[in-house]
């Protein structure tokens, strides 16, 4: 389409009826065909032609074409732009059809139609770009001066428009190169026009009518962009100015917010700061917090070290560096705190107040760490409150039980996600003073495992030399451990590690008497159950007989942990009683309305007011006491627990009673046995160690030797005890590991018992470790062997003669009430044993020697 260059179209073509759009000569325009015509034009036409002649098609704009085949072609707009279609496009989807690309060349207009099916095909006559038009139209001035003035607005409507865009380049380009006659199909095409206009520009087939036409559209959209661009630059300029007033409001006004928020943090850290340099911290602590601070200061709060380093500042601050309670130490006051706190334990009170009396006079703590080794219950804890109490300091309980990891004694480093401080530490900030008691509670229960060994972190603790530089972890920082009064608990020394105990000054806290624990009952346990249930002593009496019941046969125990709950079950059985009686009591005009049935309880009730065992007894009078008596103790405990079996276990030869010692307090033991034929074996059950076993095994070779001469045979009356015989022995409550020589005359006396066919007496108990010659050798555990055997109603106790010191522990009326024997011997320990004693057959011997 060169300047001034004719266009010849042929003079019948195919016409592409369009609808919505109108084609205007030297513009281009994409277009959808999806009627059945403009389809089937596509596809004879554009897509088998080959010809450039066939691509020529007649565009009529304005005509709506039906969707359906059958109908007849609708009235055709009588110009139309022929046009060059450039591409064609088919796609399936929503619906077949066909994008053109079309390109118009010029006008003309419809002299005939020629066909309608399948397609419209009309014999045209070309209105535009000919030759003869080009040259011999309307006088050149006339034009002229028209297609200048359209040519200025032209080129001032381009000009307009962002120059910097290559298309409007182009087209600033086109307006100076193009003929000026085909500039007005092209603006108008580029220019915001409508379709009826642009209709109107297509129909106005003289130039001059053409021009005339299209100057008042371009002055239109000179006018619209003029009034765009004054729009658009007040919004510039309001954008310019909302963009510098908005700094300037949005700096002070940002600024109130974010730096309020970023003052408030500024202002925490610097409380934070101010905090740290008033307390009273190490000069090490206050360096290391400034450093902290300071980091703080440059994080963002949404840091997730932001809050670690807070809480760890917190925690420095709040530590008591230098906060602690006033020691208020006067020895005579310490005994009566501890004498009203506690029956009995004389030792363990004597070697406290001696240790405080040396505390009180030296005025500082170093020495030996108190370890309290005693049974459960027995007052180990209590004792460690009452020492708090006495020196009137803080009391803080760290449990050891089964503490594995070293870092729960000396904290996590901070590096690690949610690390934290140890017990240690952790205890301090709870006490908030820096001289408290602590109570190691069962260091004899630290475990070992793979977080390293928490005995070794407690060794650092425990040291009076390194513990005025105590190193958490977590703090990292010193922190002076050395005004810290420990106090060590156990049941055991044997897990102690060895380290660990060297530190420590064991006081064995055994086991309680009967007597005592009732003492204990009616002294401390009651009362303070009463308190806890809101009972008075008018409301509940709980006689000694009924306490010493509980004691022997519903509790076995070296302390009184048992039988404070039990006590406590009563408590709470008459606690519901007294509020029901309350209750009852509440409503007295019922009875006195004449409700018959309240008139009769009262009736038996005072037939029978002492006790509650009979459930009926629902409203007994405020005054009357309720008594707990046996009855009443099997309603509320249930059936004894524990009952009186020694006599009917010993009812056959081959039984003995033992005395054992274990972490929970002393325990009599059954040794059981039989003999059966066989090849000499001994068979040993009971999950026994090695020891043990050793102790059956020299057992029976002391008894073999002395066979003889204490007439023992085996079954088919042999002297060797062993011919044709297996023994078998028991230990009776074989889930509990039993270890240890002192069993040795027990196992001695029950086989002597099984040979001899003889009953071993059954009020008598004994230990004591043997040798092969017949020796009885001294063993642990004594006083608690003791209290066992006087718990169980033994009366008799065999132990060894070198433990005969040992006896001095044991209260006076325990031992009025205990006979003991000291053997030194064998022979001693099975002539008491014995009922008549169990005398060697020395004649007989004198006599087999004769024969
Ligand atoms: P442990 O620490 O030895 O296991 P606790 O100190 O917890 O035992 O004692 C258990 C309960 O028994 C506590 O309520 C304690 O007051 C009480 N108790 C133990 N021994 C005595 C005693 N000799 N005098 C008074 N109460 C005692």
């Amino acid at each position: 389409m060169a300047a001034g260059s004719a266009i010849q179209i042929p003079s019948r073509l195919p016409l592409l009826l369009t609808h919505e759009s109108v084609l205007l000569p030297g513009s281009t325009m994409r277009t959808s065909v999806d009627s059945p015509r403009n389809m089937q034009l596509v596809r004879s036409r554009l897509l088998k032609g080959t010809s450039l002649r066939s691509t020529i098609i007649g565009v009529i704009p304005n005509t709506s074409d039906p969707t359906s085949d059958c109908d007849d072609l609708p009235n055709l707009h009588r110009i139309g732009t022929a046009a060059l279609a450039v591409q064609v496009v088919g796609s399936n989807w929503p619906k077949p059809h066909y994008t053109l690309l079309v390109t118009g060349l010029c006008r003309f207009q419809i002299l005939q139609l020629l066909k309608e099916k399948p397609y419209p095909v009309a014999e045209v006559q070309q209105l535009d770009r000919l030759e003869q038009f080009t040259n011999g139209h309307k006088s050149e001035e006339e034009l002229g001066e028209l297609s200048e003035q359209f040519y200025k607005y032209a080129v001032q409507l381009v000009e307009m428009l962002d120059m910097s865009v290559p298309a409007v380049a182009k087209l600033r380009r086109l307006l100076d190169n193009l003929p000026r006659e085909a500039l007005p199909d092209i603006l108008t095409s580029i220019i915001r026009t409508t379709n009826q206009e642009k209709l109107q520009i297509l129909d106005a087939v003289r130039l001059e009518e053409r021009f005339k036409m299209t100057i008042p559209l371009l002055v239109r959209q000179i006018e619209g962009l003029k009034l765009l661009q004054k729009t658009r630059k007040s919004k510039q300029d309001d954008d310019k100015r909302v963009v510098a007033i908005r700094p300037s409001r949005r700096i002070p006004h940002g600024s109130i917010t974010e730096d309020e928020e970023e003052e408030e943090d500024h202002d925490d850290v610097v409380m934070l700061e101010k905090k740290i340099r008033t307390s009273s911290m190490s000069e090490q602590a206050l360096k290391v917090c400034l450093k902290e601070i300071k980091r703080l200061k440059k994080m963002p709060q949404s840091m997730p070290e932001y809050a670690l380093t807070r809480n760890y500042l917190e925690l420095m601050i709040e530590l008591p560096w230098n906060k602690s309670t006033k020691d208020r130490l006067e020895i005579r006051a310490a005994r009566i705190v501890l004498d009203n706190d506690h029956y009995a334990m004389e030792k363990l009170k004597k070697r406290v107040l001696e240790y405080l009396a040396v505390r009180q006079l030296k005025n500082n703590l170093k020495g030996p760490i108190l370890c309290f080794v005693g049974p459960p219950g027995v007052g180990k804890t209590s004792v460690g409150r009452s020492i708090a109490k006495t020196l009137g300091r803080e009391f803080h309980r760290i449990a050891l039980g089964g503490v594995c990891d070293q870092s729960d004694i000396r904290g996590h480093r901070r590096t690690y996600v949610g690390s934290m401080p140890g017990r240690i530490i952790n205890g301090l900030k709870t006490v908030g003073v820096n001289n408290p008691v602590f109570l190691l509670d069962e260091v004899d229960k630290l475990a070992k495992s793979l977080q390293g060994d928490p005995a070794a972190a407690l060794l650092e603790v425990l040291d009076p030399e390194q513990n005025h530089s105590f190193t958490d972890h977590y703090l990292n920082v010193a922190f002076d451990l050395s005004q810290v009064l420990f106090i060590a608990t156990a049941n055991t020394t044997a897990t102690i590690p060895p380290a660990l105990l060297d530190r420590m000054e064991v006081i064995q806290v055994p086991g309680y008497t009967q007597e005592e624990k009732i003492e204990i009952a009616h002294r401390h346990l009651i009362p303070k159950q009463l308190e806890l249930h809101g009972l008075t002593p008018q409301q509940i009496q709980i006689p000694q007989g009924t306490t010493l019941g509980i004691i022997t046969r519903y509790t076995r125990e070296a302390g009184v942990r048992a039988l404070d709950r039990k006590l406590g079950a009563i408590c709470r059985a008459v606690a519901v009683k007294v509020a029901e009686g309350q209750h009852k009591e509440a409503k007295p005009d019922r009875a006195e309305v004449g409700e018959g049935e309240d008139c009769k309880e009262h009736v038996t009730e005072d037939a029978k007011p002492e006790s509650i065992s009979d459930t009926a007894d629902l409203a007994l009078p405020p005054e009357m006491p309720i008594l707990i008596d046996f009855h009443a103790l099997k309603d509320i405990l249930g059936p004894p627990m524990y009952d009186m079996e020694v006599s009917e276990r010993l009812n056959q030869p081959g039984v003995a009673i033992g005395l054992a010692w274990t972490p929970l307090g002393g325990e009599i033991m059954f040794v059981e046995a039989s003999r059966m034929d066989g090849e000499g074996q001994l068979t040993l059950t009971g999950q026994l160690g090695d020891v043990m076993k050793e102790s059956a095994h020299l057992a029976i070779s002391w008894l073999r030797s002395n066979a003889k001469r204490y007439q023992l045979t085996n079954a088919s009356g042999s002297f060797d005890l062993l011919d044709n015989t297996d023994i078998h022995l028991h230990f009776p409550a074989g889930a509990v590991t039993k270890d240890g020589p002192s069993a040795g005359v027990t196992i001695v006396t029950c086989l002597a018992s099984l040979f001899s066919g003889r009953l071993v007496c059954s009020d008598v108990a004994m230990t004591g470790e043997i040798t092969l010659r017949g020796l009885v050798l001294p063993v642990g555990g004594i006083k608690d062997k003791v209290l066992a055997a006087h718990r169980a109603g033994l009366k008799r106790i065999i132990i060894p003669q070198r433990n005969e010191k040992d006896l001095e522990e044991i209260a006076a009326h325990v031992r009025q009430e205990l006979s003991f024997v000291l053997a030194a011997r064998l022979e001693e320990v099975l002539n008491a044993a014995f009922d008549g004693g169990f005398a060697a057959r020395a004649s007989l011997e004198h006599l087999n020697s004769k024969l």
